[in-house]
């Protein structure tokens, strides 16, 4: 298979990396959303959270918080967004699953926001009775 991600992992194309152990490299952003955004790659290739296994998915969100308390520091950033999108709909471009780890700065433009909407009443019960169902 032809993922760039798993060939930035194994470490075949260079990448500017944080951190490195069994199962992640964690890189520098080429397109960084602020200074310091990074990526915790997995090793093995899963498209999404929808494919990673449960331990390993726990695993990378506890190397998100290591890297948070790191970059509080390395990098006197005020706050950080942690990112993970899933499926060309919500704006995934490379399909081997990633956490997107963004410092924020005051003031910063970094555009990790949306515009929020309204819950109708119509739709709080139907969105709970079908999500309560499929939860089960
Ligand atoms: P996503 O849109 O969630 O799939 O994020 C993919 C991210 O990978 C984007 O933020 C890109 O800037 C970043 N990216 C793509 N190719 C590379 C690369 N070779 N090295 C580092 N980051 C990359
Ligand atoms: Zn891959």
């Amino acid at each position: 298979m032809d993922c760039i991600f798993c060939k930035i992992a194994a470490g075949e194309i260079p990448s500017a990396t944080l951190y490195e152990d069994e199962d992640f490299r964690v890189i520098l952003d080429l397109g960084p959303a602020a200074r310091g955004h990074a990526l915790i790659l997995p090793k093995a290739h899963y498209a999404d959270l929808c494919e990673i296994p449960e331990e390993l998915a726990a695993k990378a969100m506890i190397l998100a918080k290591k890297i948070v308390s790191a970059g509080r520091k390395a990098l006197r950033c005020d706050g950080y967004n942690i990112v993970q999108n899933n499926g060309e709909a919500a704006g995934q471009t490379v399909f081997h699953f990633h956490i997107h780890v963004i410092p924020r700065y005051t003031g910063d433009n970094a555009g990790v926001t949306w515009t929020p909407g309204t819950l109708t009443e119509e739709d709080r019960q139907e969105i709970t009775a079908c999500m309560r169902e499929a939860l089960k």
